[in-house]
């Protein structure tokens, strides 16, 4: 079995069902799907969750939003990080939505761009689970794990991650590469210390074998 096919098991088999769990979640309200993508940029699941809810207790549409005043809205969201910038791109957001697309979300990746604080990897959240397009979203996890296991070269940036990902990966598996590579990344290889002495893909990955396993001994030591 080639690599890619291991990869892409093992991300199935150990982290299939929580994906699925996880895109069930927004039960294809595609808002939904941005906004969560939007709050969750540099903050951890746990506190987009609690922004998430308490703000789609109190709205349901970007009309909505724009009504909130920008002090109260940072209040809301402040679980997260970057919640006062956040706040007001929001609103920034949500106000192009409800003037340039009668309240829907854009369908095109370059449309998504020109939204405030939506980049590439939010754009391809939207896109691939929002409007079932075939993108995979790069964040940190998703390039720091691509790297470790020689799957991207080592200076590759995260648009050129994407693509290269997107070139090797087949189709029908994009959807697993964002959120099981960041489930595997809190799981096992941790940004800083991979835990590379317990991970099933040791024997695959170049830099756990090199590097990984080596740190985690002297960790232990
Ligand atoms: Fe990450 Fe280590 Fe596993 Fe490689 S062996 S994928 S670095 S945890």
């Amino acid at each position: 079995m080639d690599n890619i096919k291991v990869i892409v098991n093992f991300l199935e088999n150990r982290y299939g069902e929580k994906i699925r769990q996880h895109v069930s979640r927004f039960n294809t309200n595609i808002f939904q799907i941005l906004v969560w993508a939007f709050l969750s940029h540099r903050t951890r699941d746990e506190r987009t969750a609690i922004a998430f809810n308490k703000l789609f207790s109190k709205v349901k549409t970007p009309a909505d939003i724009i009504k909130i005043p920008t002090r109260n809205l940072q209040e809301i969201i402040k679980p997260c990080g970057f919640y006062r910038v956040k706040a007001r791109n929001l609103k920034k957001l949500c106000k192009i939505l409800v003037e340039k697309y009668k309240g829907k979300v854009p369908k095109t990746r370059e449309e998504l761009m020109s939204l405030p604080g939506v980049g590439y990897k939010t754009s391809a959240i939207v896109l691939s689970d929002g409007f079932g397009q075939n993108y995979i979203p790069v964040d940190s996890h998703v390039e720091i794990i691509s790297k470790r296991l020689s799957l991207v070269p080592q200076k590759a940036k995260p648009y050129e991650v994407e693509k290269m990902l997107e070139e090797t990966i087949p189709r029908n598996k994009w959807h697993l590469i964002n959120l099981g590579m960041i489930y595997f990344g809190r799981e096992i290889c941790l940004s800083n210390y991979p835990k590379c002495n317990i991970c099933p893909l040791l024997k695959i990955c170049p830099y756990g074998q090199k590097i990984g396993i080596k740190r985690f001994q002297k960790l232990t030591i």
